[in-house]
């Protein structure tokens, strides 16, 4: 016998078969051991997220098509809760637990200097928390801009001089050039407190938005039909139009923001920031929620083999 003809006698035997199909089924079945400890699984109470973190967490995410809302919700407190920046594979590891499709609470590694997100709805918003209660999202913001503009013809100047009379006629906002009839959206969500002629202003809408700060939009060609005095208008809503209706030159935006009674410049200011503080029955609700989420992420990191 020749060694070729042994080996493929050899090949033939039915043990060798056996083993080829045992070794197929095995490679088959190794991977999906891992899948089991990583991934989304669907509980009674809640659903929980547990992933080891490759590359960063949203390329981590990706492959498991979390409902957009669910994956923004995760994704920006987890930002927020590193400074900014998205977990990555140092951090070794994420969980969530997911209540009502919303992300109820959360936690990343290291192991050992775990970061924990707490999270609760607070005036129909849904807002995050550090784990000794530290806001991680705003409940209000607020743009530079209400315009889109494609020059300043005027600077904010508190003490301009008036060119002849050279007395001190101080320029309390900034003028934005735009085409007539460019819409000007509210850059932070507020009450409409006056929108009507002031004088040399022409057509003006002031805008309270709460916290000391109030804005000013002069020389309107006209207002936005649901921008009403007294109404209540969102972030990023048409209050008016550009024009140039008062005493000026040309068409442009004459903007103003003041901060508690003082005229601020536009472009420097420190823009509206607030965010949600927890008090009374939120901060008693937060507190009750802590307890039962610290069990629910324990046992939601438990196949990970962190304690
Ligand atoms: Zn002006």
């Amino acid at each position: 016998m020749t060694p070729n003809k042994s080996l493929i006698q050899h090949l033939a035997r039915p043990y060798f078969i056996t083993f080829l199909l045992l070794a197929l089924v095995f490679s088959f079945t190794m991977p999906t051991a891992i899948a089991k400890t990583e991934g989304v699984f669907t509980g009674k109470n809640y659903n929980v997220i547990r992933v080891k973190i490759k590359g960063d967490l949203a390329r981590t995410l990706k492959p498991y098509q979390l409902k957009a809302r669910l994956y923004n919700q995760i994704i920006s407190s987890a930002k927020a809760r590193n400074g900014g920046k998205l977990p990555t594979a140092a951090n070794q590891y994420f969980v969530a637990v997911v209540k009502n499709s919303q992300l109820w609470a959360s936690e990343f590694g290291p192991v050992g200097s775990v970061r924990r997100i707490h999270s609760a709805n607070i005036k129909n918003q849904r807002a995050f928390f550090t784990w000794s209660g530290k806001a991680l999202t705003s409940v209000q913001t607020m743009d530079r801009w209400p315009i889109r503009f494609s020059k300043i013809s005027s600077n904010f100047n508190p003490r301009r001089r008036h060119p002849i009379t050279k007395k001190i006629r101080p320029h309390r906002g900034i003028d934005l050039v735009a085409p007539h009839g460019t819409p000007i959206r509210a850059p932070a969500s507020g009450r409409v407190t006056h929108r009507a002629g002031l004088g040399g202003y022409g057509r003006t809408v002031k805008i309270n938005h709460g916290k000391g700060y109030v804005t000013l939009y002069a020389h309107l060609k006209g207002y936005a039909k649901s921008a009403k005095k007294g109404s209540y208008v969102k972030k990023g809503q048409i209050i008016g139009y550009v024009g140039k209706s008062g005493r000026t030159t040309g068409t442009h935006l004459h903007y103003e923001i003041q901060v508690n009674g003082v005229a601020r410049n536009p472009r420097t200011v420190k823009l509206l920031n607030s965010r949600f503080k927890l008090s009374g029955t939120s901060l008693v609700s937060f507190e009750n929620d802590r307890v039962k989420q610290r069990t629910a992420l324990k046992s939601a990191r438990a196949p990970l083999g962190i304690r």
